[in-house]
């Protein structure tokens, strides 16, 4: 959504020469170039030998398959950042394609590497690791063997590694294609299926309403190959749990997360036995709103009686000053996001939409990109970005592979951020109606990343189990157990007739499969440091900051156990929902106070 507005934030444009002078720039033909012979050097040197390398010599070879991927990211990340505020320009997109290819090749060529790892037996494996010039390199060498229980042999690896590109790699890009070539008749016009979407947005229920049914049309034709393609990812994915040996579904996904299955379903069971709270705030919202019962296309409609602008110096200074107030060391680190150029703030035609922080560039500080609009949600979308790059930035003296975060710890840094901000934009509004705006905004936000999130793993539950015990599932009885998900999470306070197709736009099921608990368990996980930091005050500010700059070099358990948490206890995750709970306790008195209530 453009804005015309101006918000100071028009000529905030980032600098990438702390990566490459420009396109142009020859060093990036060289740094491929380079990644490509010492990748070569590397295979020569290590295939077939892994297994024989003593401890001094596996951390050698660590360092050098952390070097050469380095080297690979950089070219890559810049490429991406240019084309990211001009999406339009075709070289742009051309650098992102041929730079893409060469490293996925590249990859290939160091695949052996952890593959071979894996393969050491146990105890030869546990030796070398517990010599003490392996330090560095534990951890990421115990997560590269996490998967070991469930490889097949290195022949059978390879057939399944390769059939992957013809098999569900293909299946799963023509599922996006078949979304990505989804028009919608709205007005008269055919538009995008995003462009239909942003209308569930509009102020005007009517507009909503109309984006709404006509979002339901588009789904109708096409979902018998929709449905065809996602049962196929489905016995795919049953397949492959099964010759691995995964226990169920999610098993292979909460590995990847360095989470259990047991942490998972105490996170689920938390979080579906609270779906109260979330129909309590879309009874308020209605109210809000001044309507009898949402429907499910007034979820997203904007609340905020107050639509004055935020400058881009205002929410600067706000969110600085958020920083600030909990570590000098933090405000620094964010302040230098402004006075260093390393933000893109405004909105451009051709730009990428929304948000991202690109936090692992080897050797060069995170990049953020906005679309500053000047709204509240604007504010707090900056705050969330720069804790990311304030992570990256704490993170980045462990290199490349320790600063990586698996993706249940990834926001921990931007939701304890958003926060801070949140709660310093609260103190300072004293109306009573705008302070309702904030509380039920940030409420929507968070049950838009929990309660929502864990219905849609509640739905995929489902279907891969149902898909495994009878077979093929028709698209009916696919819209069945999406209905009786979200129905679930609802009760009556939404109504969701012409909802049934809306599980087959969520790009997510198929290409991700199990993904989307992970926002839920991430989101809740930082809410329960941001709420010991409320408890314990300024004696939680070192152990934060510890827990940052050890990046993803430790296990989410080991990180929690920095500020005084255990992942394992249950309690955890409900804790996170008492909390929301208690904002909306707020909210409807508010709403009472007002006469909304
Ligand atoms: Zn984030």
């Amino acid at each position: 959504m453009a804005t015309t507005e101006l918000t100071g934030a028009e000529d905030v444009a980032w600098d990438l020469g702390d990566l490459y002078d420009g396109p142009d720039d020859p060093r990036i033909e060289s740094d491929i170039a380079e990644a490509e012979v010492d990748a070569a050097a590397f295979r020569e040197r290590y295939h077939g030998k892994v297994a024989e390398l003593d401890a001094q010599a596996l951390a050698e070879a660590v360092a050098e398959h952390e070097r050469i991927e380095s080297g690979v990211v950089r070219p890559l990340t810049f490429a991406h950042l240019l084309f990211a505020t001009n999406m339009a320009d075709p070289t742009r997109g051309a650098l992102v394609a041929r730079l893409g290819e060469k490293a996925a090749a590249l990859e290939t060529q160091l695949l052996f590497f952890p593959l071979e790892w894996a393969a050491v037996p146990d105890d030869a494996a546990d030796a070398v690791l517990a010599d003490g010039a392996l330090d560095q390199w534990r951890h990421h060498l115990l997560s590269a063997r996490k998967f070991r229980p469930y490889l097949l042999t290195e022949p059978e690896e390879k057939v399944v590694t390769e059939k992957t590109v013809s098999g569900v790699a293909a299946w799963s890009r023509l599922y996006e294609e078949q979304l990505g070539a989804l028009r919608v008749s709205l007005d008269g016009q055919e538009v995008s299926l995003e462009t239909a979407m942003a209308k569930l947005y509009d102020t005007d229920r009517s507009q909503r309403r109309t984006a709404a049914e006509a979002i339901t049309e588009a789904l109708g034709p096409g979902l018998r190959t929709r449905t065809f393609v996602f049962n196929t990812i489905l016995l795919d994915k049953s397949i492959d749990d099964r010759l691995r040996g995964y226990p169920t579904w999610i098993s292979s996904r909460n590995l990847a997360n360095e989470t259990t299955d047991e942490a998972v379903d105490a996170l689920i069971e938390a979080t579906t036995s609270r779906y109260d709270v979330a129909q309590r705030y879309y009874r308020l919202k209605a109210r809000l709103l001044g309507l009898e019962r949402l429907d499910h296309y007034d979820r997203m409609a904007p609340i905020a009686a107050d639509t004055s602008k935020a400058s881009w110096e205002d929410a600067r200074s706000i969110v600085v000053d958020a920083y600030t107030d909990f570590s000098d060391e933090a405000g620094g680190i964010v302040a230098r996001f402004f006075d260093d150029s390393w933000i893109d703030g405004p909105v451009r035609p051709d730009k990428r939409t929304g948000a991202f922080c690109a936090t692992t560039v080897p050797g060069v500080h995170p990049y953020i990109l906005m679309n500053y609009t000047g709204d509240r949600r604007s504010i707090l979308t900056l705050a969330h970005e720069l804790g990311h790059g304030l992570h990256g930035v704490l993170a980045q003296p462990l290199g490349y592979f320790n600063s990586s975060t698996p993706l249940t710890t990834a926001e921990t840094a931007s939701v304890f951020g958003e926060a801070l901000t949140f709660e310093r934009l609260l103190a300072d509004e004293d109306d009573p109606r705008r302070r309702l705006d904030l509380l039920a905004g940030s409420i929507e936000d968070a049950i838009a990343t929990t309660f929502r999130q864990i219905a849609m793993n509640r739905f995929e539950h489902a279907v891969h189990t149902e898909r495994r015990e009878q077979g093929e599932l028709a698209s009916e009885r696919i819209g069945e157990l999406w209905i009786e998900a979200q129905s679930a999470l609802f009760g009556d306070s939404v109504s969701i007739d012409g909802y049934t197709p809306w599980w087959s736009y969520i790009p997510h099921f198929t290409g991700s499969p199990g993904y989307v608990y992970a926002y839920a368990y991430g989101y809740l996980f930082s809410l329960a440091i941001y709420r010991r930091y409320v408890q314990e005050g300024d004696a939680m500010v070192e152990p934060y900051l510890e827990l940052l700059r050890a990046g993803g070099s430790r296990s989410p358990e080991e990180l929690a156990r920095l500020v005084g948490l255990d992942l394992t206890d249950p309690a955890i995750w409900a804790s996170g929902i008492d909390a929301l709970a208690e904002e909306l306790d707020e909210a409807e008195r508010l709403a009472a106070e007002i006469g909304l209530g």
